[in-house]
């Protein structure tokens, strides 16, 4: 149970006194919470604000800048309200300082709040931008005002949140207001030594010191207040992995010991030799595989490294014992694909395999079930049906995650802790840099192949401009007569699927024109067995130009393609890029990527793209990304700071990363079921970052 004293802390917003649904929404949207009833005080006390306002220069009336922001100490002389009837005509109040007079101007104002505001004969403090017209100074609409009497009124250095449309910063900052006044106090979670030697407040000395900044110096992310915060959030969620992969290790892994025929046979039938970073990651997994603690890996490798055939060979090892594996990957077409690569050498060995996607015919369906479920299939791949109430394993001791760039850790661990214990195995092409696999998997064991299969060509990259594009369908048009293939990728037009697709097929109808039936068409909005169909007939050559949305980024592979373009680059991710560019080079010929983008390009536009040009690196690509534009752009989602994070900045906190980490590691090692004085504590550390789910789970075990 939630201990009470943090009650306080999770009040809904609702419940806030000048707070209806409608506001209630309002902030829950800026909080990115879903509703309003999920959002809860402490959301807001965890906001930190993204700029300040800073309200001390207090130059006098005459030495004012043109539109530059001043504080005014003025005394009021005379109220100028608009003639009656006529509320167009601005009201005005006629001040002055030592140095001057200036007319403060008002549209459609009360005049009694007015008044009450800003009384004649009062001294007053007034904020706001300065214009100067033939001499004469005025201000509209003054951003802040005070009685001179009243500075505590007044604050001269105020926090920025960020808003959504319709919410006014005067609203959200009288709910945080409200929440830090009932902020109970809080036991020290974190080690006394390490806050003493990094300085760091307490917590709620933290919390009150974010929403009040005193200068830019305490906006900066490693701010003492700031860093306290990031580093809470960074242990909450290491914590909390720390805590699932402590439950998932419970349930035993089964040592899998096979004698090693199977993989043999299989080195004999593969059309190549594996590379040195396959091999080592065979030799990581196997290792894994045959102690008893179950395997948690992360495979990381670019597209085109060859990750499938390093599960083929993990996926042997479980057959060579008569256990079972499956693999699952994220789309129809791609288990298909799998399936295509899979299929001929496990049968060639003897190895039974099956594939289950939710497109299984019923009557095969039930088949394929009977052949899991007595054991008789080795090897299973599929799409997630594979993890259905329905299926039933005989002995499940792999499952492989193909997963390209999801995220989701605490779903897929969750996953594998409900049933039996099967050893796991996570692929990703993301060429995710150590610290965001540290973050969003944590402390994952990590093999990775750098090295692409030997005997490939560089892919070629050029940019050019849009208006170019007839250029490029002509060089297009004479690469195909000399039998090439070639990937033509739309653009993501603002979020909707629609105007994607409209984009795709009025291209497609283009392209149509000059390359005949040769031109393909496959989209998001098509059904898999379309899809399937689509890219069947760009395998087998069919077609030879295949228009396509983003929807071939996922792990296709068509060796002899060997052209893309990709229209408006701009508007991707370099990771995004990168993927779609994977595409081609996969076979022994010579690729090229053409990237068209639409001038004019902003300086970080013209940096990414010149990255693609320069590097096929994906780890490098990623390092540069990161550095060009955060993390949020690297994982797709379009926030500023580290996704999934409020105060985390990983580029600004990496460092407290892996210390968290370690301490989460150390924590449990001591307190495995957090109970303790400092356990106690950490418990609510957990909550207050609204990471419940992973106390669920000290309690179940
Ligand atoms: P990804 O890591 O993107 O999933 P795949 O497993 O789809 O890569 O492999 C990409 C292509 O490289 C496939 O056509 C595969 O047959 C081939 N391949 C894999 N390993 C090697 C290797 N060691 N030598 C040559 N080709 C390989
Ligand atoms: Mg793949």
């Amino acid at each position: 149970m939630r201990p009470s004293s943090l009650d306080p802390l999770f009040v809904t917003i609702t419940s806030f006194t000048g707070i209806g649904p409608k506001i209630a929404a309002l902030i829950a949207r800026a909080l990115g919470r879903e509703n309003a009833e999920e959002t809860k005080a402490v959301d807001l006390l965890l906001l930190p604000p993204h700029r300040l306002i800073d309200r001390r220069n207090q130059p006098g009336v005459a030495h004012a800048l043109e539109r530059s922001l001043v504080t005014l100490n003025l005394h009021v002389d005379q109220h100028l309200p608009s003639p009656r009837g006529r509320s167009n005509v601005p009201y005005k109040i006629l001040a002055h300082d030592e140095t001057g007079e200036i007319a403060l101007t008002f549209f459609h104002a009360k005049q009694n709040w007015l008044e009450r505001a800003l009384p004649v004969g009062e001294k007053v403090l007034v904020s706001g931008k300065v214009e100067w017209f033939n001499g004469r100074a005025s201000m509209v609409h003054p951003d802040r005002m005070a009685l001179a009497a009243n500075p505590e009124d007044f604050p001269m250095i105020e926090p920025v949140y960020p808003l959504t449309a319709g919410l006014s910063p005067k609203l959200l900052q009288r709910a945080i207001d409200t929440a830090l006044q009932s902020m109970p106090e809080f036991p020290e979670w974190l080690d006394l030594t390490f806050v003493k030697r990094q300085s760091m407040p307490d917590f709620a000395a933290a919390v009150r010191a974010l929403h009040a900044p005193r200068d830019e110096t305490d906006m900066e992310p490693n701010a003492p207040a700031r860093r306290r915060l990031a580093y809470d959030e960074l242990l909450a969620g290491q914590l909390s992995l720390a805590l699932v992969r402590q439950k998932v290790r419970k349930l035993q892994g089964k040592p899998v010991r096979g004698n090693g025929k199977l993989r043999t046979q299989l080195l004999s039938i593969l059309p190549f030799r594996l590379t040195d970073g396959q091999q080592n990651a065979v030799r990581d997994i196997i290792g894994d595989m045959e102690s008893p603690d179950r395997m948690l890996r992360l495979l990381q490798g670019d597209v085109g490294s060859g990750k499938t055939a390093v599960a083929l060979f993990a996926m042997a090892a479980c057959a060579e014992v008569d256990g079972q594996s499956v693999l699952m990957a994220p789309t129809e077409i791609l288990a298909q694909q799998h399936y295509a690569t899979i299929e001929p050498m496990a049968t060639a060995t003897g190895v039974g395999v099956d594939l289950l996607t939710g497109r299984t015919k019923a009557k095969d369906r039930k088949a394929i079930l009977e052949r899991i479920a007595s054991g008789k299939t080795k090897m299973i791949i599929g799409t997630h049906a594979l993890f259905q109430d329905t299926v039933v394993y005989s002995d499940l001791l792999l499952a492989v995650v193909d997963e390209q760039h999801r995220f989701g850790v605490h779903q897929r661990l969750r996953l594998t802790a409900k049933g039996s214990a099967p050893h796991m195995l996570v692929m990703t092409a993301t060429p995710i840099p150590r610290t965001l696999v540290l973050s969003a998997f944590g402390d994952m064991d990590v093999s990775r192949l750098t090295e692409k299969p030997s005997g490939r060509l560089p892919i070629k990259t050029a940019t050019l401009e849009l208006d170019r594009i007839d250029d490029v369908v002509e060089r297009l048009r004479d690469a195909v007569s000399r039998g090439k293939k070639a990937y033509w990728i739309c653009p993501l037009v603002e979020d909707s699927e629609v105007s994607d697709l409209m984009s795709a097929e009025q291209r497609h109808e283009h392209l149509g024109r000059v390359f005949g039936a040769l031109a393909g068409l496959v989209h998001g909005r098509m059904n898999s067995a379309e899809k399937e169909a689509a890219m069947q007939d760009f395998k087998s050559g069919k077609t030879r130009v295949l228009v396509a949305t983003t929807v071939i980024e996922v792990g296709v592979d068509v060796p002899d393609a060997s052209i893309i373009v990709i229209e408006h680059a701009e508007r991707f991710g370099l990771a995004q890029l990168h993927q779609l560019r994977g595409r081609v080079g996969r076979g022994d010929e010579a690729s090229s990527c053409i990237l068209l983008y639409k001038g004019p390009l902003s300086d970080v536009g013209k940096a990414r793209l010149s990255i693609m040009r320069d590097s096929e690196d994906g780890f490098r690509i990623a390092e540069e990304d990161l550095k060009l534009r955060g993390e949020g752009e690297l994982l797709g989602t379009r926030q500023s700071g580290t996704p999934g994070f409020r105060l985390v900045d990983l580029q600004a906190h990496g460092d407290l990363l892996e210390t968290a980490r370690d301490d989460a590691r150390y924590i449990l090692e001591m307190d495995g079921n957090l109970v303790t004085e400092r356990g106690q504590a950490l418990r609510m550390l957990l909550y207050v970052w609204r990471r419940d789910e992973a106390i669920r789970l000290l309690r179940a075990g």
